[in-house]
């Protein structure tokens, strides 16, 4: 296990995100919590718990070996809804979980029909329609071939969505692209209606969708980073502070990363710091090495540019990222020793290191760099 750094889920934070939430789109919207990316960073184990402790009864995941712990924590108390990858050989367990999932192919819903006659149970599906993302999705012109399956199937196909995908409405530069997928979308609603086939409910939105286009939210909403507590982009921010009267940001950070100093060193005038020639010290320096590298997901494009805090200062990381290990100015911090208390992302004092300023340096998105942060590091909820 790794002693060398800590996660924290501070659920305070989620719940003033959920609350916000939940707020803006009213009681008739579902929220669906997407916890993807090992909960975008966060350790989904740990983040599935917090969330049910706090209402979310309903998880949106990419492939069943996210849905399987999703169910090893929270058993039947959860929706779980897998948005991508099902092999053929974990429709079994999907089907007879009651786990449902989005279906883009004609082969995926034979295989589900399959083994839903097999296990005589009903397999749960969400009918994914492409309507210009094209990733994936059911063209217009497939679903003829899908339509009479549905309403002949009912005892075994249940029609629980319809729902598609937006290509970065997190952009004001897609505005027109999103407009006419939701056109597209609506359309094709109407169309499966005129042929006497109806879903539950119908969804599209992830969270820059349901802030900048609100007609998107229907039935659900699939919140990913907003529930972390950071904005999908600057652009979504700016257009909700223009809509409100109070301009404070509603969303706090869930995460935090801390380290501890491993040990503290002094260097001449003229060294180079670590790995080559990408740091020379220009003055008498002193060094705090981190015991954590791009292994535990510290991006290595954070060399000479990312910061933490150390005792209430903020520090710049000097040579390269290592795999393992990672080194700060310390020179202009009074007093450092072995053991004290480093901060990745989080806040100490009075000073914060957010994933966002943390992504602006490495120029990688909050999402990217969240995701690439280690499993296998500890998460901790603090209350
Ligand atoms: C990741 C994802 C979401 C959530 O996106 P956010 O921008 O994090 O809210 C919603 N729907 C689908 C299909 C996704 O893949």
């Amino acid at each position: 296990m790794h002693t060398n750094s800590i996660i924290e889920l501070n659920k305070q934070a989620y719940q003033k995100n959920i609350s916000f939430l939940k707020t803006t789109f009213g009681k008739k919207v579902l929220l669906s919590s997407v916890v993807k990316g090992n909960a975008y960073g966060h350790g989904i184990k740990e983040f599935v718990a917090m969330a049910y402790d706090i209402g979310i009864t309903h998880f949106s995941v990419f492939d069943v070996e996210e849905a399987k712990i999703v169910k090893a924590t929270l058993e039947d108390k959860a929706t779980i809804m897998v948005m991508g990858l099902v092999q053929d050989e974990d429709m079994e367990w999907v089907v007879a979980n009651d786990v449902e999932f989005f279906v883009f192919d004609k082969s995926r819903l034979s295989k589900a029909l399959k083994i839903a006659k097999k296990q005589t149970k009903k397999a749960i599906l969400h009918i994914e329609i492409e309507t210009g993302m094209n990733r994936t999705g059911f063209e217009k012109k497939e679903l003829s071939s899908i339509i009479p399956i549905l309403k002949k199937e009912k005892e075994h196909l249940v029609f629980k969505g319809l729902c598609t995908h937006y290509a970065g409405a997190e952009s004001i530069a897609n505005y027109y692209r999103v407009e006419k997928q939701i056109k597209q979308f609506n359309d094709i609603y109407q169309y499966l209606c005129d042929q006497d086939l109806r879903p539950q409910m119908k969804h599209s939105a992830c969270s820059a969708a349901s802030m900048m286009f609100p007609q998107t939210r229907m039935d659900m909403v699939r919140i990913g980073i907003m529930q972390y507590g950071l904005w999908p982009s600057p652009e979504v921010f700016v257009n909700y502070l223009n809509t409100t009267k109070n301009k404070t940001d509603p969303l706090h950070r869930v995460i935090s990363w801390k380290s501890n100093v491993m040990s503290v060193k002094k260097v001449n005038i003229g060294d180079f710091i670590g790995y080559g020639t990408s740091f020379l010290a220009e003055r008498k320096m002193k060094i705090a090495v981190i015991p954590l590298g791009y292994s535990h997901g510290y991006s290595r494009s954070l060399s000479n540019q990312g910061r933490v805090l150390i005792n209430g200062q903020r520090c710049i990381v000097v040579g390269s990222v290592n795999m393992n290990m990672m080194t700060v100015d310390v020179t202009d911090v009074e007093i450092v020793n072995k053991e004290d208390e480093v901060v990745l992302i989080g806040t100490q004092q009075d000073l914060t290191v957010s994933v966002a300023s943390f992504s602006d340096f490495s120029n990688q998105l909050n999402y990217e760099l969240l995701t690439r942060i280690s499993k296998t590091i500890p998460r901790k909820i603090i209350e």
